[in-house]
C-alpha cells in the first residue's frame, strides 16, 4: 500500500491505526539494512490505540492513522535522539521538536527513529556513530545521506512516509538513490525548533514519500509557523494535498545548457532527456537556462557549513548534556576529550575548516568570499526566475555508489551535492522523483521553484506521476 491506499483504508475503516503500526513494527524488527536507531513498540501501539478510539476527531487529519519515521535529528520528548553520534548516544530529549509535534497531531504515529549520517554532515550515510545503511536495491551500495536511513525506509516500504533534513541536499539524493520522491522547502516554511543545528541558515526539515501525493500530505503537517523558530515565515496557508488538483496550465520550464559538461554520467542524462519529453507532453515549455557557475556553488557551501557547524556544534562540551569524557583533571581536558572523542571524524574534520575559515586571519579570505558567492547565486536564480516558473536539472551526478568508494576522497564525496547545494544556497524550495531506472537502480530528477512555490513542484511532479511508472517500482 502507498501512503494514500493506507489512509483510506484507515479512514473508511478496513485498517486500524493499531494493525498499521503491527504490520510495520513487525517490518522495522526484521531490517536488516540499519536503516533504524531506535524504535517504539510500546509508545507506538499506545498512540495508535488513542487514534483508534478517537476515530472522530483524527480520520479527517492529513496523516490520519498513518505510521512514521522521524530522522533521528528531531527531539522526542522521554525518547533518544542521538543524531548519529556518540556525543548523543544517551542523549534524551525534554521536549517534542515543532515537526515531530505537528505530525503527531496530524494524525501520524511515530514508529521509529532513522539512521543518518553524524550531526546531517555526509552524502553516503557512512558517517553515522551506528553504522552504514544499506540501499533497498542493492546492499551493497550506499542509500545516500545524509537523510539515508528515512529514504531507505520508505523505499523498503517500511512506512509510507518519513522525515529528512536538507541542508546541501540531504533530502533530494537520498531519495534519488532509493527511486522515491522528496522534497526540501523553501527555507522558513518548516519550524527548525528542536531539529539539531548543523548550518542553521540552510537546514530545513521536509518529507519523504514515495510520490507527491505523500509528500503533500505530509508537508500539510509539517509546515506551520512557529515563534519558537525566529526564521519561520508567517504566510498565508495552502493547502498542498489540495492544490495537486489544481491547474496551473502550461508552464515555462528552465532547463539546464551544455548539461554533457557537467560532469554528470550518462545514464543520467538520458533519464534527464527523457523526462524532458514528458514535460512538453504535459505542454510545457522548455527554456535553456546558463548554469556555468553551479560549481562556484559547492566551494561556498563548503566553507559556510563548516563555520556554521563549527559554531553550533560548540555546546557539545560534556558539561550540559551528551557524552562526557571520564575523570578528567580540569575543565580544558574535559573539553578536549569529550570532543575528541564524542564526534566522529567527519564532524571533526569539519569543526576545523569552519574554525579556520572563521579565524581573524582567514574570514576576509574564505568565509566573505564564500557569502558573496552565495548572493551571486541567489541573484542568478531571481534572474532565471523572471523567465521560467520551474527549473528541471538532474539531481545527482551518479546512481548510487558502492560503499567505501568515495569515502577516503572527500572531494568526491563533496561533489555529490554539486546539483543540490544551490537550492540550499538561495533558500528555494526543490523536489526529486524518480525519474528513470539503469542496471536496476533508480535515478533522480530535481524541479526547483520559487520562493514557497511549493505547490506548484508538488502538482507538477503529481502530474509527471500520472503519466509515468518510476515512482511505484519496488525495490
Ligand atoms: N552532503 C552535504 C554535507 O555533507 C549535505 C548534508 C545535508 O544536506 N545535511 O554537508
Amino acid at each position: 500500500m502507498n501512503f494514500k491506499e493506507l489512509r483510506d483504508n484507515f479512514r473508511t475503516k478496513k485498517i486500524s491505526a493499531k494493525e498499521a503500526v503491527k504490520e510495520s513494527l513487525a517490518k522495522i524488527k526484521d531490517d536488516k539494512l540499519n536503516i533504524f536507531i531506535n524504535h517504539f513498540e510500546k509508545e507506538a501501539l499506545g498512540n495508535a490505540e488513542h487514534i483508534d478510539n478517537n476515530f472522530e476527531d483524527f480520520k479527517d487529519k492529513p496523516l490520519s492513522g498513518v505510521p512514521i519515521a522521524h530522522k533521528d535529528i528531531f527531539c522526542t520528548e522521554g525518547l533518544p535522539t542521538t543524531c548519529g553520534s556518540k556525543m548523543l548516544e544517551n542523549f534524551i530529549a525534554p521536549y517534542d521538536s515543532t515537526v515531530v509535534k505537528n505530525c503527531l497531531d496530524a494524525g501520524s504515529i511515530m514508529v521509529a527513529k532513522t539512521n543518518m549520517d553524524e550531526f546531517a554532515m555526509g552524502s553516503s550515510n557512512e558517517t553515522s556513530y551506528f553504522g552504514a545503511v544499506s540501499n533497498p536495491w542493492n546492499h551493497d551500495l550506499v542509500p545516500g545521506g545524509s537523510s539515508g536511513g528515512a529514504a531507505a525506509c520508505v523505499s523498503a516500504n517500511l512506512t509510507t512516509i518519513s522525515t529528512g533534513t536538507d541542508t546541501g541536499g540531504s533530502i533530494r539524493q537520498p531519495a534519488a538513490l532509493c527511486g522515491i520522491t522528496g522534497l526540501k522547502p523553501t527555507y522558513g516554511l518548516v519550524s527548525r525548533w528542536g531539529m539539531i543545528a548543523f548550518c542553521s541558515s540552510m537546514d530545513q526539515a521536509g518529507p519523504f514519500s514515495k510520490d507527491a501525493f505523500g509528500c503533500a500530505a505530509l508537508l500539510d503537517a509539517m509546515a506551520s509557523y512557529d515563534e519558537k523558530d525566529s526564521t519561520c515565515t508567517k504566510r498565508k496557508e495552502i493547502n498542498f494535498e489540495k492544490s495537486l488538483s489544481k491547474d496551473f496550465g502550461s508552464l515555462n520550464v528552465g532547463v539546464i545548457k551544455n548539461i554533457e559538461k557537467l560532469g554528470i554520467n550518462e545514464d543520467i542524462i538520458n533519464a534527464y532527456e527523457t523526462s524532458k519529453t514528458v514535460l512538453t507532453g504535459l505542454g510545457h515549455k522548455l527554456i535553456e537556462v546558463d548554469f556555468s557557475e553551479l560549481s562556484s556553488g559547492i566551494c561556498s557551501y563548503y566553507v559556510i557549513a563548516p563555520a556554521e557547524c563549527s559554531s553550533n556544534l560548540s555546546r557539545f562540551d560534556g558539561v550540559k548534556y551528551g557524552y562526557r569524557s571520564d575523570g578528567e583533571k580540569d575543565i580544558v581536558n574535559l573539553y578536549m576529550n569529550t570532543r575528541s572523542d564524542g564526534f566522529g571524524d567527519e564532524v571533526k574534520k569539519r569543526i576545523l575548516i569552519g574554525t579556520h575559515v572563521l579565524s581573524a586571519g582567514f574570514y576576509d579570505a574564505y568565509y566573505l568570499q564564500a557569502q558573496k558567492v552565495r548572493r551571486m547565486i541567489k541573484v542568478k536564480f531571481e534572474n532565471f526566475f523572471k523567465d521560467v516558473d520551474l527549473i528541471f536539472m538532474p539531481t545527482t551526478l551518479d546512481q548510487a555508489f558502492e560503499k567505501n568508494r568515495k569515502s577516503d576522497d572527500p572531494n568526491k564525496m563533496y561533489k555529490e551535492d554539486l546539483l543540490t547545494i544551490p537550492a540550499n544556497l538561495a533558500g528555494l524550495p526543490a523536489i526529486s522523483f524518480p525519474n528513470g531506472f539503469k542496471n536496476n537502480l533508480p535515478i533522480g530528477g530535481q524541479l526547483i521553484g520559487k520562493y514557497f512555490g511549493e505547490d506548484l513542484l508538488l502538482n507538477t511532479t503529481h502530474k509527471i506521476q500520472e503519466v509515468t511508472d518510476w515512482h511505484k517500482m519496488t525495490p
